[in-house]
């Protein structure tokens, strides 16, 4: 087991944890500020109360209603923020899983699955930029963190990694959903079952993707009794993240991928719900972040 040494970001005293505690809250054993354990090489932030002194409001509705419009009105964030628009628009305009262009080669053609490759690279890409939307506000970061950083071979490979986690946090908690809908499809013929399951699934999941995008520890994302804890510990604004998160999967869950043989309105009705999908991912995921700041994962 590895030890993460750093500063207290307040009396700079050298604070050690073992890495098994990284992404979890703690204090400094000689200031008592309040901080989260940082990966090996990162800085510590100082973390502020949940209740703000400036106000009634509790730290993260001030962070929330007061922090996001500025975040987002940077010229930073606006420029992500465009980026992952367009990236939703192109999945949706190009990326229908039947588009395939055939390329002459010699004496063959060879069909080239354009659909495909358009939904995996802006899944990928957006993945991983959700992730460090989330990680960014845990960490006090306001604006939304740059979309371009590092060489395009890293952030390719940090893509993958991060749909792989995704799909994987997704599927464990969607499975009872899947497990309903088979039902409801062989047994009885009802949708509920199928709602039912999906909105407790997904109750789970965004402090789970939250976990991960700070600790970047798989196994730690699985913690349920970290989740359960933190919800509970603060039931309101775990539902705001909550509703931002099913507002997102019902969009997802709605949208379908462009086909050309449908009428123009349609592309621009659809085209338009994409792009607000987008910002409502951003939301989701920087609301996300901010839970996880304020009250994620504490040490017992
Ligand atoms: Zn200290």
């Amino acid at each position: 087991m590895a030890t993460v040494e750093f500063e207290c970001p307040k009396c700079g005293q050298v604070c050690a944890f073992g890495d098994q505690h990284v992404g979890r809250r703690a204090r400094c054993t000689k200031c008592n500020t309040c901080f989260l354990i940082p990966r090996t090489g990162q800085r510590a932030h100082v973390l502020k109360p949940a209740v703000s002194e400036d106000g009634p409001w509790s730290g993260f509705w001030t962070a929330l209603f007061k922090g996001t419009p500025a975040a987002l009105c940077c010229p930073d964030s606006l420029a992500a923020t465009a980026i992952l628009i367009i990236l939703s628009v192109l999945r949706f305009a190009l990326g229908h899983p039947f588009y395939v262009i055939p390329i002459p080669f010699f004496l063959f053609v060879i069909p080239v699955p354009v659909g495909i490759f358009v939904t995996v690279l802006t899944a990928l890409s957006q993945s991983r930029y959700v992730f460090n939307i989330i990680q960014s506000a845990a960490d006090h970061s306001d604006p939304l963190p740059p979309y371009m950083d590092g060489n395009c071979v890293d952030r390719f490979f940090d893509g993958i990694v991060s749909a792989y986690t995704f799909a994987v946090l997704a599927a464990v908690f969607l499975a009872p959903a899947g497990l309903a809908f088979l039902f409801t499809k062989t047994v009885m013929q009802a949708r509920w079952p199928v709602v039912i399951a999906a909105a407790v699934g997904l109750f789970f999941l965004p402090l789970s993707l939250a976990i991960y995008a700070y600790s970047r520890d798989f196994v730690l994302s699985f913690r349920l009794d970290y989740i359960v804890r933190a919800a509970r510990k603060a039931f309101g604004p775990y539902l705001a993240v909550y509703a931002l998160t099913l507002a997102v999967a019902v969009m997802f869950w709605k949208s379908s991928f462009y086909a050309f043989n449908e009428p123009p309105e349609t592309f621009f009705r659809d085209g338009v719900m994409h792009a607000a999908a987008a910002v409502l991912m951003i939301l989701a995921a920087r609301t996300g972040g901010l839970f996880y700041r304020h009250y994620g994962c504490y040490l017992p």
